[in-house]
């Protein structure tokens, strides 16, 4: 089926659904309309075919059998829960399915690609790439993969060690598999879906926290053969395109360009056909803040942190904004980008939307890159507005941790992350997965210098107290909640907003049943009328979802389907009101109809027993001051301390067994294949014997009360 094709389907099915054909503008007030010309919904099949469902990825559906007056009947239709686990650690799913022809195709855990039949959840095939184990290491937030893209008669997908691959769509066999990563001893990872831009499939990748150079990179969709690389900052050889050169007056001549300098690409990509553009979304910068990546003085530092438009064709830029120069604060704008059209001050304009981490929405034309709007969603604190003129945010005395520790908000999690957004043309509103919450920032002065592979931020951030304020910022206190936030981008302001929910919802979707579907922490879905923001029914699946809803249709039936399970950044610690603190988590897809059943609760969380402590260890000082700095250093991002609830084994509880094999696991990577890699290259025995000492040591004073670690550090 070609677009023009899905185009014409997508206008019968608006002309179904008693909505307008006509390609008016829409507003919060005008008729509902098929929104983009270039943005088609669906087809007629009730498919969803692309990741962001339309082309201009709003993530709106115009199924509306499932609406106001009949989502009370809304019940299970399957489960499937088959998922590819390594070791005992469950991993989450954040993918997107997407249903083709009566097929569910979508990627769980270690870029597992799964097929089903969307009528019953009964496995057709799976692929399972075999990603390489020890790339976990260098995963910002665990092995995760957002999804896939199809066209033809192949399924695409990236994996966390780099090859893009396509799948045969009946058989799962491989037909090409390429190499994405410029060299293959970097520490880049892949956790974004592949997006399609005319001939070519684009990719980015993730890994600035390790210190890399971001790029995204265009592949011919039939051969797999390169066509071309998009690199987002500038790097140590001679510039590879007049973008590079333009990029490179931005950052300071000192900059030490084998450290990476970030700018990662790893999540949201937005294809425009009519004008053959494909948008991307820049990283953040590393080091995170931008006096250590200039010694002293700050530089804008392009394309950190911001929006581009790539000729897909060429590769080359059309435009770029940059929403936070010189980012110390890790505000990627990766964040999910729309496009839309919409009435701007009496004029149809072609706008990009973004809700990026820096807690400002922003409204750009998108031919042109002009900025139209950039207003804040959740509390900011590091900067007190955008300057219309410049363009520029102007930054307030909070935002500068570099002679004191500050708390800012939005924190390094941002007011909005990955979990994607959703544009009703219906109501005109973007609905938005928000995160309110603020972090403290220092400058981390650990007396390594740069590591490859390993984290190299040299800043750290904890997640504020609601109690704790900050006096250079104007802001009152601030909470550690969630919403749903419907945001009208034409008034840059809220039009409704959800009751709280805990730190950490899940992605959007939004219907023409007038419906706003989206998870919460606490383990429901919800579901609001997409107007008025009322709660129409909150259906308790008690796992964790922060990926995103999707919709589709079959011998006219209409589903819902869901992707669970507490993974990513959320594997490091369960935060309060988690419901992997109450149930036990792994995997799962539930699908939903309108008359389906109960859905089933997973057991309920059991605590591990109480392991001994490991004895004769060493107790001088000097020794558990060295094992605390290193266990610090390398372990406690995901394994935590202190018997902090995480997705990740608990090194407070470790065994005496497993304390005897620590040098095996931690050294020589005996559980590499389960995502632990060896540390051989960063850690010496001197200091596992030390880390080993301190962790006894420590769970001796946890068990006689003396300590207590807050819950969310990281
Ligand atoms: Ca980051």
């Amino acid at each position: 089926m070609t677009v023009r094709d899905i185009l014409i389907a997508c206008c019968v099915l608006f002309a179904l659904s008693g909505c307008s054909e006509s390609d008016d503008a829409t507003t919060d007030s005008a008729p509902p309309a098929k929104s983009v010309a270039t943005t088609p919904s669906g087809d007629e099949h009730g498919e969803w075919l692309l990741h962001g469902l339309s082309g201009g990825e709003q993530r709106f559906s115009p199924l509306d059998q499932i609406n106001v007056s009949t989502v009370d009947t809304l019940g299970l239709a399957f489960e499937y829960s088959d998922f590819v686990v390594r070791g005992s650690t469950r991993r989450g799913p954040e993918a997107t399915p997407l249903m083709d022809d009566g097929v569910l195709y979508f990627t769980g855990p270690w870029d597992v690609v799964y097929a089903l039949d969307a009528r019953s959840g009964r496995e057709l095939w799976l692929y399972d790439p075999e990603v390489d184990g020890a790339r976990a290491r260098v995963t910002c937030c665990d092995v995760v993969n957002r999804g896939l893209a199809l066209q033809g008669n192949a399924v695409f997908v990236a994996t966390t060690d780099g090859f893009l691959i396509a799948l045969d769509k009946q058989s799962g066999e491989v037909v090409w598999k390429t190499d994405t990563f410029i060299e293959r001893d970097s520490h880049h990872t892949i956790t974004g879906a592949p997006r399609l831009a005319g001939d070519v499939i684009v990719i980015g990748n993730g890994g600035a926290e390790m210190g890399v150079r971001g790029y995204v990179t265009a592949f011919d969709i039939e051969t797999g053969a390169f066509r071309w690389r998009f690199f987002t900052v500038p790097g140590p050889g001679p510039d590879e395109t007049v973008d590079i050169t333009l990029a490179r007056t931005t950052w300071s001549e000192q900059t030490p360009w084998d450290h990476g300098g970030g700018g990662t690409a790893w999540d949201s990509m937005v294809y425009e056909e009519a004008t053959d553009t494909i948008y991307v979304g820049v990283g953040n910068g590393s080091p995170w803040p931008g006096w250590k990546r200039s010694e002293g003085k700050v530089y804008d530092n392009l394309y950190l942190s911001s929006i581009v438009a790539l000729d897909a064709e060429t590769g080359l830029a059309k435009w770029h904004y940059q929403t936070t120069p010189g980012d110390s604060w890790d505000y990627t704008a990766t964040q999910h980008m729309i496009l839309a059209d919409i009435d701007w001050e009496g004029k149809r304009r072609k706008v990009i939307m973004q809700a990026p981490k820096n807690g400002f929405f922003y409204v750009l034309d998108r031919e042109t890159g002009e900025l139209l709007s950039a207003e804040p969603f959740v509390p900011v604190s590091w900067a007190s507005h955008v300057d219309m003129e410049t363009g520029r945010p102007v930054l307030t005395e909070n935002a500068d941790y570099s002679q004191v520790e500050r708390l800012i908000a939005p924190g390094p999690g941002g007011g909005h992350n990955w979990p994607p957004m959703s544009f009703s043309p219906l109501t005109g509103l973007v609905y938005i997965p928000t995160l309110e919450f603020s972090s403290r920032y220092s400058t981390l002065d650990d007396g390594e210098g740069y590591q490859p592979g390993s984290r190299n931020t040299k800043a750290r951030s904890v997640i504020g107290n609601p109690k704790d304020t900050d006096p250079a910022s104007e802001l009152p206190p601030i909470t550690r909640n969630s919403h749903v936030l419907a945001w009208d981008p034409v008034a840059g302001k809220p039009r409704w907003k959800s009751d709280a929910q805990p730190l950490g919802g899940g992605g959007i979707l939004s219907t023409a049943g007038n419906l706003v579907f989206g998870a919460s922490l606490d383990g429901n879905l919800n579901i609001f009328n997409a107007e008025t923001g009322a709660l129409l029914r909150e259906i308790k699946i008690g796992t964790v979802a922060y990926a995103p809803p999707m919709t589709y249709e079959l011998d006219g039936e209409q589903y819902i389907a869901l992707l669970a399970g507490a993974g990513g950044v959320g594997m490091r610690a369960h935060l309060p009101g988690s419901a992997a603190l109450a149930y036990e988590n792994y995997e799962r897809l539930l699908v939903f109809k309108l008359g389906g059943g109960d859905i089933p609760l997973p057991p309920a969380y059991q605590k591990l027993e109480e392991n001994p402590i490991p004895a004769g260890l060493p107790t001088d000082e000097e020794t558990l001051a060295l094992g605390e700095r290193k266990y610090d250093r390398y372990c406690v991002r995901c394994h935590q301390k202190r018997n902090i609830p995480s997705g990740y084994p608990n090194l407070w509880n470790m065994s005496p067994d497993t304390d005897e094999l620590f040098d095996e696991i931690v050294l020589n990577g005996a559980f590499e294949y389960a995502g632990m890699a060896g540390f051989s290259d960063l850690l010496t025995p001197e200091d596992t014997l030390a880390m080993r000492a301190y962790i006894a040591q420590d769970r001796r004073q946890v068990q006689e009360g003396a300590k207590a670690e807050d819950p969310e550090a990281h």
